[in-house]
């Protein structure tokens, strides 16, 4: 069973049948379908209607779609972000002309490519990751699409980046974020990401359905505490507007007003 949609964190701290029971009984709330698209995650050979979806309207660079492929390949592919959903976040970046973009969490820069393709020329996307083992995957097809010298990747933690943003004079300069790496940073990444980005821009934040695990919080379970408190939090966030879609494994938008 694949669980591309749920990160690596999620399933490396708790890969048992229960969280598969949980994700289960949510995914199977609505048909079986959630489920379904769930596990396909690009592709939908498991569900027809997730398949037509697909087929009718994801439209993947040739570039985009070897490193979807190349990611498959990879141990911790759960971590891709859902090709449908970056699709999604690239046409909002174009939509609201997008110049400056962070992303936080890289991993093999699937969307990384997919946010820099949405770029003018003069575009650049801040990529931020700890891993150069998982970027180095994702660079030759960057650097195939054309796109590389638009993406400024930062091997450091992310907060370190945001902070250099901020000491650098780029509050209020920056579009579009996209908030996907360890989940008990959600907050920070979010109030620093907050600063960093104009009136009207946008913040996209990944994973906050974390496979179900948010309708039952448990006091231990960081990660789920860390999301969960986050989404309760922009609810009350007079900062923004928001709508919580039910794309890929959860993703917040958050408009900055
Ligand atoms: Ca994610």
């Amino acid at each position: 069973m694949s669980f591309r949609h749920i990160s690596k964190e999620a399933l490396a701290g708790s890969i048992t049948l229960g969280v598969v029971l949980v994700a289960g009984y949510f995914f199977g709330k609505k048909k079986s379908s959630r489920m379904s698209i769930s596990k396909s995650h690009c592709g939908g050979k498991d569900d027809p209607l997730m398949q037509y979806v697909l087929n009718n309207s994801l439209r993947e660079h040739p570039a985009l779609k070897k490193l979807r492929l190349r990611t498959m390949d990879h141990s911790w592919n759960i971590m891709m972000v859902a090709c449908e959903q970056s699709q999604l976040m690239a046409n909002l970046a174009k939509l609201i002309k997008t110049k400056k973009a962070i992303e936080i969490g890289v991993y093999t820069g699937y969307n990384t490519l997919s946010i820099a393709l949405a770029l003018p020329d003069d575009g650049v996307l801040i990529a931020c990751d700890v891993s150069e083992d998982y970027t180095d995957i994702g660079k030759p097809f960057w650097k195939e699409a054309g796109v590389e010298q638009k993406i400024d990747l930062r091997i450091q933690p992310a907060l370190k980046t945001l902070d250099d943003l901020l000491s650098d004079g780029q509050a209020e300069t920056f579009d579009f974020v996209f908030i996907d790496a360890d989940k008990v940073n959600y907050d920070n990444y979010y109030e620093k990401s907050l600063q960093l980005l104009r009136k009207g821009g946008i913040i996209a934040v990944d994973n906050v359905l974390w496979g179900g695990k948010v309708l039952n919080p448990t006091p231990g379970d960081e990660d789920t505490v860390a999301i969960d408190k986050l989404n309760k939090k922009l609810h009350r966030d007079a900062r923004i507007n928001l709508s919580m879609l039910t794309v890929g494994d959860g993703l917040t938008l958050a408009i900055k007003l």
